[in-house]
C-alpha cells in the first residue's frame, strides 16, 4: 500500500467569509446569511481539495469558529456561546508574536456541546466525491474551560469531566455515523503543556499526563478496529502565521504522546530544525500495540505558515529519511497543521488568506505528489 496521506482539516476562510463573521458578530447580517457564506466556503475547499487529488477531504473548516471552539461558539467574539459559559477564561496559547487566543470560561454544569462535528460530515458527504475525513477537538484542550485551581459551586470537576468525556465520545462516534472514513482529534496542546510560560498559569501546571490519561478515557471507549481510524494530531499551534510552543523540547512531549491508544498520529516536522531526531523519536516510542492497534506516524512534510511552496522532491527525500527510522508500514505524510485553525486568521506572512488558500493548495499537490514519489521509490 503506498503511503497514505491526509490534511490535518483547515484552510485558511476567505476574506469575504471572515467578514462575514465580523458582519454576524455586529448584527448585520443574520445567521442563515452567515450559513450562506460558510456553506460556499466549504464547497469550494472541496472541490479543490479534490481538484489535487487529495483522497481525503475536509471543508477546510470554514464552518467552524476554531477547531477548538466549534461545539461551544458560533464566532470568536463569542456569538451564540452554549449554556454555562462565559467568554473570559483561561489563555488557551500565547502565540510568539504576541497575540493570544482565549477559552471561554465553565460558571456552572452541566456541560454541554450546541455543536456535533457530524453536522459538518453530513454536509460535506453532500457534496464530495472523494472520502471526507473530520477533525475534532481532545477533551484535554476543553478541560481548560474549567477554573484552574477553584470548584464550581454544584458542579464538580469530576463532574464535569465525565460530561465532557461522554460529549467527546459522541462527538467522534457521530462523525463516523455520517460517514467520516476518519476523524483525527486535536491535541495542541500536548506540547504546550510543558512550556512553564508564567502569563499563562496552565502551562506551568505539569499537566500532561493529565491530559494523555484524560484522552484515552474517550479512546478507550472505542474498539480497535474503530481506532485504527482514530488520529491525534500534534503541534507547536498554527494561528495568524506564528507558533505557541516549538521552544518546548519536541521529546517531552514525543516520549510521551504514543501513551494515547489512538491507531495514528498526525505529527508535525517539517518546520523542525531537526528533522532525523524527530523520525527518531517517533520510531523509538511509536507502539506496534497500543491496545490492539499498531501506531501510524502521519509525519509533517508541509509547513503551512510559510507561503514558500515546498517541492515533491523535498517531500519525497523527507519520507525517505523518515521511513529509515520509522518503517515504510508504519509511515503516512501529512501537513505539520491545519493551514487557519481558527476563523479570523488574515495569515499575514503570506499576504491575504485568499492568496494562502491557493498556497494551501499547491503545498497539498506537492505533498501528494511527493509521497507518491517516496511510495515509488520504496517499492509500496
Ligand atoms: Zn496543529
Amino acid at each position: 500500500m503506498p503511503i497514505p496521506t491526509e490534511l490535518v482539516g483547515s484552510l485558511p476562510r476567505p476574506m469575504k467569509l471572515q467578514e462575514a463573521y465580523e458582519d454576524y458578530d455586529q448584527g448585520k447580517i443574520d445567521f442563515d446569511q452567515l450559513k450562506a457564506e460558510q456553506d460556499e466556503a466549504a464547497e469550494d475547499s472541496i472541490k479543490r481539495l479534490e481538484a489535487t487529488g487529495s483522497p481525503i477531504v475536509t471543508d477546510g473548516e470554514q464552518r467552524e469558529s476554531s477547531f477548538a471552539t466549534y461545539p461551544i461558539t458560533d464566532t470568536l467574539a463569542g456569538t451564540g456561546l452554549a449554556d454555562n459559559l462565559a467568554g473570559d477564561g483561561q489563555y488557551f496559547a500565547i502565540f510568539d508574536d504576541g497575540h493570544h487566543r482565549q477559552l471561554p470560561r465553565l460558571t456552572g454544569g452541566p456541560f454541554r456541546y450546541k455543536t456535533f462535528a457530524s453536522e459538518f460530515v453530513e454536509k460535506n458527504k453532500r457534496i464530495a466525491s472523494h472520502d471526507v475525513k473530520q477533525a475534532v477537538i481532545a477533551p484535554s484542550m476543553l478541560m481548560l474551560l474549567y477554573p484552574l485551581e477553584e470548584e464550581i459551586d454544584g458542579y464538580s470537576r469530576d463532574q464535569f469531566l465525565a460530561d465532557l468525556c461522554d460529549e467527546v465520545e459522541k462527538d467522534i462516534r457521530q462523525c463516523f455515523d455520517a460517514g467520516a472514513v476518519r476523524v483525527s482529534v486535536d491535541f495542541t496542546e500536548g506540547r504546550l503543556a510543558n512550556k512553564n510560560d508564567s502569563r499563562n498559569p496552565w502551562t506551568g501546571k505539569d499537566m500532561l499526563d493529565e491530559f494523555i490519561a484524560l484522552n484515552n478515557q474517550v479512546l478507550d471507549r472505542f474498539s480497535p478496529e474503530e481506532r485504527v481510524n482514530i488520529g491525534i494530531h500534534t503541534c507547536p499551534g498554527g494561528d495568524c502565521d506564528s507558533v505557541h510552543s516549538k521552544d518546548v523540547p519536541y521529546e517531552k512531549l514525543l516520549s510521551k504522546m504514543f501513551n494515547i491508544n489512538a491507531g495514528y498520529f498526525l505529527i508535525q516536522c517539517a518546520s523542525e530544525d531537526d528533522k532525523e531526531k524527530v523520525y527518531k523519536l517517533c520510531g523509538e516510542h511509536r507502539r506496534d500495540d497500543a491496545n490492539g492497534v499498531s501506531q501510524k506516524c502521519f509525519m509533517g512534510v508541509i509547513d503551512p505558515l510559510t507561503p514558500d511552496v515546498e517541492t515533491p522532491e523535498q517531500v519525497r527525500d523527507d519520507l525517505l529519511k523518515a521511513a529509515e527510522h520509522i518503517g515504510a508500514e508504519n509511515l503516512g505524510a501529512t501537513d505539520d497543521c491545519g493551514f487557519s485553525p481558527f476563523s479570523r486568521d488574515v495569515k499575514p506572512a503570506h499576504g491575504s488568506p485568499d492568496f494562502a488558500r491557493d498556497v494551501a493548495m499547491q503545498k497539498i499537490s506537492a505533498r501528494l505528489e511527493g509521497a507518491r514519489m517516496a511510495s515509488e521509490e520504496l517499492g509500496i
